[in-house]
């Protein structure tokens, strides 16, 4: 490989990097002078400490639970240790309470405050007698005078309480909050100002909400500047905010404050977790019984959930070949099919609300050549599809 040296390259400070570096996994020299240390604070740096965070959370959800969390409940944890809220739009059962009561914990241990809101005190008393199960220390709202105080005077790194709760109590809950999980956030929005109590515990003064509320209009003239002015904004949140909500049809305008000052949509309903690739082979003078040889190969590597078109006998030669030198006979270039691999479509595409759990691996793992885009029956040949 020629060395190179790119300007603004450096996956830590975005800066000048050597393609020596970079090849062998590491950051620029200003930013990481010893290759055996980590570098400095940075983006990279950064990166690292969130895997590692994402890596212990995942060790302690499967030690309390008894079983490793699903991927859908590790692609919620990796928002949190990322610092960014969002919503969870799930059907009963695919474990956000569980992900809720679990991630509290963990951030319990370092002294870190969550409090966790339910539509109903029932709800409370269930939650409550789970993490009684887990040994926690925390407070929960069932109705009683002394739980009420205990909460206000934020004796326990966790608080459970309901939607009401919050209502009257907000101005004397005690803040920054740094993981506030809503259980359901339709009975939230119920009450519209109950945006600006949730936005008021991570942190936002009501000025802020203000702000946030002109920002909701100036997105419908001039979208590019409302979002310049969020970003903005959003560098004053202190904590993470994470709703959940099975069905999640927000009906009020100031829920859009959540997409101003914590970068995230409640009604957008998602719920795909893709990892898709898109390949193509190019495969010439192969014979009717070849194709469906290597089709069957196709069809085996692919395993469930693979879908392929394959031509029809094709006959026409290929692009890179002199009329001459060509023909079943002739010694053609090299292997007379090359898989190419495009962009993960979905996957990386962030088309979704959360997209493919960050650290999932590419697949399939050892292609390599990004930037190629696969289309189909690039060799010309009709294609008939046949799955
Ligand atoms: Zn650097």
């Amino acid at each position: 490989m020629i060395p190179a040296r790119y300007a603004a390259y450096c996956p830590n400070c975005g800066g000048e990097a050597e393609s020596e570096r970079l090849a062998a996994g590491l950051a620029c020299a200003r930013c990481q002078p010893d290759p055996q240390k980590p570098p400095l604070p940075g983006a990279l740096a950064r990166f690292a400490a969130q895997e590692k965070a994402l890596a212990d959370w995942t060790r302690y959800f499967t030690a309390q639970v008894g079983a490793p969390p699903w991927p859908l409940q590790r692609a919620w944890a990796a928002r949190v240790v990322q610092g960014r809220s969002f919503a969870m739009l799930a059907p009963t059962g695919i474990g956000k309470t569980t992900f809720g009561l679990l991630t509290a914990l963990w951030l319990a241990r370092e002294g870190r405050r969550s409090y966790l809101v339910f539509p109903t005190r029932l709800l409370v008393a269930q939650a409550a007698e789970r993490l009684q199960a887990l040994g926690a220390s925390f407070t929960a709202y069932t109705g009683k005078p002394r739980e009420k105080e205990a909460l206000l005077e934020g004796e326990r790194p966790i608080g459970l309480f309901t939607v009401a709760f919050l209502y009257k109590n907000h101005a004397r809950l005690p803040r920054p909050v740094d993981f506030l999980f809503v259980d359901d956030v339709d009975s939230l929005l119920k009450s519209a100002r109950n945006v600006d109590r949730v936005l008021g515990l991570l942190g936002f003064a009501p000025e802020d909400v203000e702000k946030g509320l002109a920002l909701v209009r100036l997105r419908r003239k001039n979208p590019e500047e409302a979002e310049r002015r969020a970003e903005r904004l959003r560098e004053k949140a202190r904590g993470v905010l994470a709703v959940a909500s099975a069905t999640a049809r927000p009906h009020s305008p100031r829920v859009h404050l959540f997409r101003e000052l914590l970068g995230f949509e409640v009604g957008t309903p998602s719920f795909a977790l893709r990892k898709v690739a898109d390949l193509y082979e190019e495969a010439f003078w192969l014979s009717q019984e070849e194709l469906w040889a290597r089709g069957a190969e196709w069809a085996g590597r692919l395993g469930k959930g693979g879908f392929s078109s394959s031509p029809g006998t094709c006959r026409r030669r290929p692009p890179w070949t002199s009329p001459a030198s060509s023909g079943p006979g002739a010694s053609g270039p090299g292997p007379i099919w090359s898989p190419r691999r495009s962009r993960p479509s979905g996957g990386a595409r962030r088309t979704t609300s959360w997209g493919s759990p960050p650290g999932a691996t590419p697949w399939p793992g050892a292609w390599t050549s990004p930037g190629a885009s696969a289309t189909p029956s690039s060799s010309g040949c009709p294609s008939s599809a046949s799955p």
